[in-house]
């Protein structure tokens, strides 16, 4: 049976909060323009053609409404995608960054709490509405210059993701429970398109990730958790205090790795991180 931390560790210990979302279109989204493409297909053996939502796009999303909350709450106000990340706050602690990357050049990296999966449509690809738009030439006001192409995932389109928070607090939870339900629009043009309504549905906290996606849809009869999940949400402290007690928490946390660096013993240990995936309009 495990447990929330008591307060944010470095160190794993191994325990795993998921938590199954629910992610609907109120809008049709695009998924294929002459833009970079945001919502895809994809082909499962199991599953048939599925749209899907690949997970740098979400969690892109996920941090920047956790960023900019935490400024309203004026904690790191300057801490800022991509480059000026702090690498000492509630944001980072959650979402990880790389010490070369961040402004004051820290001497340490931070890894991601947050880890999630691509997001798969309940349902298969049916048809996909393709509209042809002409281009309109700025100069002359002609059209047929170039032809756009629209694919769209039609409104009502409900998406499956698991999210997942390591050595997870209460706090760190509440946090990413408040936000995840203010992810209201993904897709490529988001700000004519791609509302969407972002609901938590399940959770489970354990010793491992053994929810996915991809078997919460083979098996559609769902295996109903452990939970009263409404118990669980209004158990977790307030968003506002979450914040404020996490950043309070951090100095004491961070203590160790800035001192652990700081005799210039260790030549250059570029543990570089994973990858970071602040992108994401
Ligand atoms: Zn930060």
């Amino acid at each position: 049976m495990s447990n929330f931390l008591e307060k944010p560790s470095l160190l794993s210990k191994g325990v795993y909060l998921q938590l199954v979302v629910d992610m609907k279109l109120l809008d049709d989204a695009i998924i294929r323009s002459n833009e970079p493409e945001e919502v895809l297909t994809h082909h499962y053996e199991a599953l048939g053609n599925r749209f899907v939502i690949p997970w740098r796009k979400v969690k892109g999303k996920l941090r920047r409404l956790v960023l900019e909350k935490q400024r309203g709450y004026n904690i790191q106000p300057d801490c800022a995608l991509k480059d000026d990340l702090c690498l000492q706050c509630p944001s980072c602690l959650l979402f990880g960054g790389t010490g070369e990357t961040s402004s004051k050049k820290m001497q340490y990296n931070i890894l991601s709490r947050v880890l999630g999966e691509t997001f798969i449509s309940t349902n298969t690809v049916e048809n996909i509405q393709n509209y042809t738009q002409n281009a309109v030439g700025e100069k002359d006001l002609m059209t047929g210059q170039a032809l756009m192409t629209i694919l769209t995932v039609p409104k009502e389109t409900v998406f499956k993701g698991v999210v997942t928070i390591k050595d997870p607090t209460k706090e760190m939870v509440s946090v990413i429970a408040d936000n995840l339900k203010r992810l209201t629009r993904i897709g490529a043009r988001s700000v004519e398109w791609g509302r969407v309504e972002t609901n938590i549905v399940d959770y489970k906290l354990s010793d491992r990730e053994d929810i996915s996606v991809y078997n919460l849809l083979q098996n559609q009869t769902q295996q109903p958790t452990q939970n009263n999940l409404s118990g669980f949400i209004s158990d977790l402290p307030a968003v506002n205090t979450a914040y404020t007690t996490l950043n309070n928490q951090i100095p004491e946390l961070l203590k160790d790795l800035i001192e652990r660096r700081s005799p210039k013993k260790d030549k250059k240990s570029k543990t570089k991180g994973e990858e970071q995936e602040t992108g994401g309009e």
